[in-house]
């Protein structure tokens, strides 16, 4: 008899997870307490997968030899508890996956910030170089979904604490963790140790035939590894000079001292040939390259994907150059930490568009940079009082507008050409806008809007 497996949410990874289940022999239920969105829904139906929603079948659920559980549940929930007492095993998708995926190589990426960029940027170098690889976990495609598909020979995972937390054997043959603040930690008992705990899983099963890539600018991490030995090699990375093996920044260049085994190479690429901006983005930059070092590309064809590399839109996004103005998108930005990289990185002198709500921002981290570089502030959203009492005298010019189009009009009036109008709120949107991604949209679409008109009006 098959064995049966419970899958516990219909979300993507829950999908995932059950089509690789029904590959390999299982029999499968799928669960959602909720919804499941129409496409999912058709998928599940195609391949003849049995599921219930809005509800949960208690019965049938304890009667799986095992579960995989979503990372959107918490597993405080009665259910989970029930299934745990029962002595049911439960894991999370990552870990169903790990099972079947045999050679390939998994890179897992995890870190507060910066896992989308580090994971598409890391994915690009290795598809520049040739190799077969796929990308997914928390962005995209779920790991699982990617596993049952197959033909790849290498896997980019970007890994959120949730999915570590149902991790029992699963072990990357490269593990990043770029930085730990403070989050989720409604899920975490509102400890900050449980998060970091939570996030160091990714090395629990690290051996020495595995690597460990890590940023010693993160308090957290250099904490937790004075406590905790990494049982695999390891290589640091720094915004600023250091002298262990891995990557910093020093002035306009990284400089990579790699060592493991046989292999030694050391290497100092010109920040000008990074296609991301930002000093953190150049801490995702090593992260990506170390690991790509470390999987044998050479480093001529590193250079080129790092050049020709395109990030996710809405996050220090280039958009155009208008009358010798560039405009960037980093709508994506919505606290004061991802301003303070944006305005850091940006060399030129700025017209900073920011607003939106305000979650009592504390701007004192953004008060020198603001006073040296921002020629002019453009508060964008429906009550910019937080903002405005903050930075009145300041900065040398301060306007209030309710449309992107109107903020677009006071920042030309303002910038002068070498200048950088910068989207970037430090606020979420959902006072004027649908999400982030709305409102860096219509910023956009009002960029292009303007270099045609003014296209047109020169010609
Ligand atoms: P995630 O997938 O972890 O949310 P993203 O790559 O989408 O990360 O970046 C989200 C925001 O986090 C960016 O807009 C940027 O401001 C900030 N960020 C990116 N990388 C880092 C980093 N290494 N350290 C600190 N902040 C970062």
């Amino acid at each position: 008899m098959k064995k049966l497996i419970v899958i516990l949410g219909g979300g993507e990874s829950g999908v995932g997870a059950a089509i690789l289940a029904l590959k390999e022999g299982y029999e499968v239920f799928v669960s959602d307490g909720g919804e499941i969105t129409a496409d999912r829904r058709d998928l599940l139906k195609k391949f003849n997968i049995d599921f219930e929603e809005g509800k949960h079948s208690v019965s049938k659920i304890l009667g799986a030899e095992i579960i995989v559980k979503s990372p959107g549940i918490p597993d405080t929930t009665e259910l989970v508890q029930e299934m745990v007492k029962k002595g049911i095993p439960v894991v999370s998708e990552i870990e169903f996956a790990y099972r079947f995926m045999g050679d390939a190589k998994i890179i897992a990426i995890t870190g507060t910030n910066g896992k989308t960029t580090t994971s598409l940027l890391t994915h690009h170098l290795l598809k520049t170089a040739g190799y077969k690889v796929a990308l997914g976990g928390n962005i995209g495609t779920s790991l699982a979904r990617l596993v049952a598909e197959g033909g790849y020979d290498y896997y980019v995972v970007e890994v959120s604490s949730f999915q570590l937390d149902g991790i029992v054997e699963f072990k990357p043959d490269i593990a990043v963790l770029l930085n730990i603040t403070p989050d989720h930690l409604d899920r975490y008992d509102n400890k900050f140790e449980n998060y970091v705990s939570s996030k160091f899983r990714i090395i629990e099963n690290l051996t020495q035939e595995e690597a460990f890539i890590y940023c010693i600018d993160s308090q957290p991490i250099t904490e937790e590894l004075n406590r905790r030995k990494a049982e695999s090699c390891v290589f640091a990375m720094s915004a600023s000079k250091h002298d262990k093996l891995g990557a910093y920044l020093e002035e306009d260049h990284l400089i990579f001292n790699y060592e493991y085994r046989n292999n030694e190479q050391h290497h100092k690429i010109p920040v000008s040939e990074v296609s991301l901006i930002g000093k953190h983005n150049m801490v995702n930059s090593m992260a990506a390259v170390l690991s790509s070092i470390h999987l044998n590309v050479p480093i001529v064809k590193i250079m080129k994907g790092l050049k020709t590399f395109k990030n996710a839109p809405h996050r220090l996004e280039y958009v155009a150059e208008v009358e010798g103005v560039a405009y960037i998108n980093d709508s994506k930005a919505t606290n004061v930490d991802s301003v303070y990289y944006a305005l850091d990185g940006i060399k030129q002198g700025i017209i900073w568009i920011a607003g939106g709500i305000d979650k009592g921002n504390d701007y004192r981290q953004l008060e020198e940079l603001v006073e040296e570089k921002v020629k002019g502030l453009i508060c964008l959203g429906k009550d910019n009082s937080g903002l405005v009492d903050f930075f009145t005298g300041k900065t040398k010019q301060l306007a209030e507008v309710d449309k992107v189009k109107n903020a677009l009009e006071v920042a030309r009036e303002w910038a002068q050409p070498g200048d950088v109008v910068l989207l970037s709120p430090a606020c979420s949107s959902f006072d004027l806008f649908d999400n982030y991604e709305d409102r860096g949209d219509k910023f956009r679409r009002a960029v292009k809007a303007l270099s045609k008109k003014v296209k047109v009006t020169k010609s």
